[in-house]
């Protein structure tokens, strides 16, 4: 997109006006120089006209004096023979009558030979004399009118050229002359053409004298003019050229046309000149106007196409280009329409309107269909974020359900280690800590205990605890004290639940716990007892996620400890004496060695006793084998119940009993067989009624470290003890020396 600059703004010595003035002068121009020739030409063919006025103007002047001086002639000659004119008498009557019936002449009037006037055709006094004119003596002597000097009318007054023609009588003689004065100022009057300022006509005679002169306000006339160049070039020069500009004698510049009359050897010019300003004066004049006229139209034809370009092409444009600027600028509502201004701009005008109109539509229907867009936009967008946040659900259900199964694949793992690694367990003993471990794990942020029932059915006892001190947790109680334990089935409390009381075995600071048995083969064997978080640890979606895994838990605990429990029987079966109940030799064998290896990595002492029953053999000779067992189960059950559960008493076979006391040196060793001997003597043991009579026994101790060092050793010492004690005479306890 191009940006408006300034520059671009129409020029005002570039724009179409100066171009349209260009056109008009290109236009213009061979018209106005055909006007020019033409106006130059016509002052050359108006001039030429002047010139050819000038000198038949001249040629007319001569051509009227000669025929005013051919017809006083002709006159004169008439009246020659007419000697009535001599009669001063008759004269008049002549005389007055041809004056008036003739124009051009000042007088006619007749002369006697010696002068004397006779008679004048105008009044005038006789007796004046013309006797000093040379033309009465040249006509005198003449047969032919003769022309006089222009003078001055004696009896007239005024210019006049004397005709004379002397008056003969029969025989020829000359008895007069007649005279007939031509008017010179009546026929100067006459030549009404040349009555115009700076116009001049002279007559010259032949000896350059000026005869006559209109005007003569300067009394030129008379005076010689032979030496000037206006008359030489008269005289020599006429004929060759038709007009000449000479300075006239008053010092005027002139056009000069020259004529010339001659009869009888006599010559006058007459010469009409005509100053150059006036002759070409309306010439020049029309000329110059019409130059004029032509700048004037020039003038006002450019003046006309700056004003119409201005009008019908640069205002319109001018306002055209600054619409289309402000519509290039981004404003809208414009109006191209010109109500002035060339069709073509008009049309320009009407066809912008039209582009603006449909720039205003499309942009109409370009918002509309960005608004439609836009509202698409926003309807997508609503649905794209309906999808996002259904996607988004799904993907949190989805994560969700990838934790639910990361942490169920995270359980059933538990599980499934806790499980393996029950089924290596050979005691119980040995299962809690992992059982334990495995409720921490999976109830991480809960606490409890596992309680186990004991053998006779009527006590739960808590065996182990798990998150903490078990401050708000029974050491026992009794079954019935246990929802879960009655139900055979897990027991959910929540405060302020009535639908599901709370067990008795419930410390009161509890407020939500859990109790989940432990089902064996349809058997309780025990219960989990969870005491659940008071901040909404399990919400209430995953009370049931907690009870789902709390049961299987239990299932796979109870399923596991079962096992142990039977493989533990199966065990006892191997190592138990099944008289005594005490642990048989083969049991000996298999823990004593390792017992001693564990007291002797701790370092702590290790005592055996070796126990026999003095003369047994006795009692099954008195009274029976079976008395004989009973004495036997006597002595196993003294033994099960005298000795801690770290203790080891075995019966090693017939009626002598190993005790193992792991971490009891010698001298208490000696004092628990010394205790024992007399718990033993202390038997009243009957059979069948009648009293088995008095029990002794025979006890050799030896211990580790000292002086053995390793179990076999000690089993010797503790052999050879028994025997100093048989040796010394029963019923007694001995050391090895
Ligand atoms: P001493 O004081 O020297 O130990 O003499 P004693 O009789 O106790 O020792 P002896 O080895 O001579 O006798 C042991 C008898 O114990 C022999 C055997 O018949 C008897 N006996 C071994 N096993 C059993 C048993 O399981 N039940 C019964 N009733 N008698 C047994
Ligand atoms: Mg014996
Ligand atoms: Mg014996």
């Amino acid at each position: 997109m191009t940006t408006h600059n300034p520059e671009h703004t129409p020029g005002k010595y570039s724009g179409i006006r100066v171009r349209l003035i260009q056109l008009v002068i290109v236009s213009w121009l061979p018209l106005a120089l055909i006007f020019a020739w033409t106006s130059l030409e016509n002052r050359r063919i108006a001039t030429s006209h002047q010139l050819e006025q000038l000198e038949h103007s001249a040629s007319a002047a001569s051509h009227n004096l000669s025929a005013l001086i051919n017809n006083a002639m002709q006159l004169t000659s008439a009246l020659g023979h007419n000697p009535g004119l001599l009669d001063a008498q008759l004269c008049p009557d002549i005389t007055a009558p041809l004056l008036s019936q003739y124009s051009g002449y000042a007088n006619l009037f007749a002369l006697s030979p010696g002068g004397e006037l006779i008679c004048s055709a105008i009044p005038a006094d006789s007796g004046q004399s013309f006797q000093d004119r040379d033309y009465l003596r040249r006509a005198l002597g003449s047969h032919r009118p003769v022309l006089g000097e222009v003078t001055q009318g004696r009896l007239t007054g005024q210019l006049v050229l004397p005709v004379a023609m002397a008056l003969r009588d029969r025989q020829g003689q000359a008895n007069g002359a007649v005279v007939a004065g031509v008017d010179i100022t009546s026929y100067l009057e006459s030549l009404v053409e040349l009555h115009r300022p700076n116009t001049t006509l002279t007559i010259w005679d032949e000896h350059g004298t000026i005869i006559a002169r209109m005007p003569d306000q300067l009394g030129l006339v008379g005076q010689d003019g032979s030496d000037s160049e206006l008359f030489q070039t008269i005289r020599y020069a006429s004929n060759k050229e038709p007009f000449f500009n000479r300075e006239g004698l008053d010092g005027v510049a002139r056009v000069y046309s020259s004529a010339v009359w001659q009869e009888d050897g006599r010559r006058l010019w007459i010469t009409v000149g005509v100053a150059r300003g006036t002759l070409l004066g309306e010439t020049q004049t029309t000329f110059y106007y019409s130059l004029l006229l032509l700048l004037l139209a020039s003038l006002l034809t450019l003046s006309m196409a700056w004003w119409l370009g201005e009008r019908w092409v640069h205002r319109p444009v001018v306002k055209l280009y600054r619409s289309a600027r402000r519509l290039a600028a981004g404003e809208r509502g414009l109006r191209f329409r010109l109500q002035s201004g060339a069709n073509e701009i008009q049309n320009l005008g009407d066809a912008l309107d039209d582009l603006s109109l449909t720039l205003e539509r499309h942009e109409a229907e370009a918002e509309q269909a960005h608004h439609d867009l836009s509202q698409a936009k926003d309807r997508l967008e609503e649905r794209v974020h309906a999808r996002t946040t259904e996607l988004q659900d799904a993907s949190d259900n989805a994560q969700q359900q990838t934790a639910i199964l990361a942490r169920r694949n995270h359980e059933i793992s538990v599980i499934r280690e806790m499980t393996d690694l029950l089924q290596s367990c050979a005691t119980l003993e040995e299962a809690q800590p992992i059982v334990i471990g495995t409720l921490q794990t999976l109830f991480d942020g809960s606490r409890g205990a596992l309680y186990m029932l004991r053998e006779s059915g009527n006590m739960l006892e808590r065996s182990s605890v798990w998150g903490g001190v078990p401050e708000d947790l029974a050491e026992h109680f009794n079954p019935d004290a246990c929802w879960a334990m009655r139900l055979g089935r897990e027991h959910l409390y929540r405060y302020n639940d009535a639908l599901h009381p709370a067990c008795s075995h419930l410390h009161e600071s509890v407020k939500h716990s859990c109790c989940v048995p432990l089902l064996a083969q349809g058997k309780t064997i025990g219960t989990l007892h969870f005491i659940l978080p008071d901040d909404g640890y399990y919400a209430e979606q995953s009370v049931q996620a907690f009870i789902d895994l709390a049961t299987e838990l239990a299932d796979s605990i109870g399923l596991a400890m079962a096992n142990i429990k039977l493989r533990q029987a199966l065990h006892d079966l191997t190592i138990r004496d099944p008289l005594t109940g005490l642990f048989n030799r083969r049991f000996v064998e298999e823990v004593f060695e390792r017992e001693v290896a564990r007291n002797r990595r701790h370092k702590q002492p290790l005592s055996v006793l070796m126990m026999d029953i003095d003369h047994f053999k006795r009692f099954n000779d008195t009274f029976g084998h079976e008395a004989g067992d009973v004495v036997l189960r006597a002595c196993g059950k003294l033994l099960r119940e005298i000795f801690r559960d770290s203790d080891l008493p075995c019966r090693l076979g017939g009626e002598e009993f190993l005790i193992i006391l792991p971490g009891l040196p010698m001298e208490q060793a000696m004092e628990r067989a010394e205790d024992l001997r007399q718990q033993v003597a202390a038997l009243a043991l009957h059979h069948d009624g009648q009293s088995l009579g008095d029990l002794t026994t025979s006890i050799g101790v030896a211990s580790w470290p000292e002086p053995v060092d390793n179990h076999e050793e000690l089993i010797e010492q503790a052999d050879r003890a028994l025997y100093r004690a048989k040796e010394g005479g029963r019923n007694r306890v001995c050391a090895v020396e």
